[in-house]
C-alpha cells in the first residue's frame, strides 16, 4: 500500500473526477430516504479516464417502511450489471453525502466496500464528496479501495 488518503478541494480534482462527483450528486437528488433523511448518491465509472464514450452508472439510496435500505453504491453496481455486456469493472466510484465536519468521512460503508471489491480491485479509485448544509461540496476524500478494504477477500479467493 503506497498512497494515503488525500483530502482535497473539489476544484483541485481532475475534470473527469469532478464530472463523476457531479453525476453522483445528481443521482443523490433521486434518493428516497423518508426515514433516515440521509440522501446519498453514487456514480461508477467503468471506462478509463478521458476516453470516449464515458461510461457511468448511477445509484441512490432507497428505503422502505421496514427500514430496509438499498445503499447508493450497491444501486449503482446493479445498474452497471444491467447495462454492461460482461461483468462490470469499476475504475472509479464517487459518493456524495452530507458530512459537515473534518472527522465525518464521506466514504462507503463496510458493506458497500465489499460490493465495490467484487467489481473493482485494489486500484479502484474512491472519491468521497462531503456536502455542507447548503448542499455545496466543500471537501473531497480521495482513496484507493485497498486503503478502504486492506487485505481483502474477493472473487480471486474463489478463483473468479
Ligand atoms: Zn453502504
Amino acid at each position: 500500500m503506497e498512497e494515503k488518503m488525500k483530502v482535497v478541494s473539489f476544484t483541485s480534482l481532475p475534470v473527469w473526477q469532478q464530472k463523476l462527483i457531479f453525476d453522483a450528486d445528481e443521482a443523490r437528488r433521486h434518493s428516497s430516504s423518508p426515514y433516515s433523511k440521509f440522501k446519498v448518491g453514487a456514480a461508477i465509472q467503468c471506462s478509463q479516464p478521458n476516453t470516449d464514450p464515458v461510461v457511468v452508472y448511477l445509484g441512490c439510496n432507497v428505503e422502505n417502511a421496514m427500514y430496509v435500505v438499498t445503499h447508493a453504491e450497491q444501486a449503482a453496481i446493479n445498474e452497471a450489471c444491467l447495462n454492461e455486456p460482461e461483468k462490470p469493472y469499476i475504475i472509479a466510484i464517487a459518493v456524495v453525502l452530507p458530512a459537515e465536519t473534518i472527522d465525518q468521512h464521506a466514504l462507503p460503508c463496510g458493506y458497500c466496500r465489499q460490493w465495490i471489491r467484487e467489481f473493482g480491485s485494489d486500484d479502484t479509485l474512491v472519491l468521497g464528496a462531503k456536502l455542507n448544509s447548503a448542499g455545496d461540496i466543500w471537501q473531497v476524500e480521495v482513496v484507493t479501495l485497498e486503503e478502504l478494504l486492506p487485505f481483502s477477500f474477493g472473487p480471486n479467493n474463489l478463483g473468479k
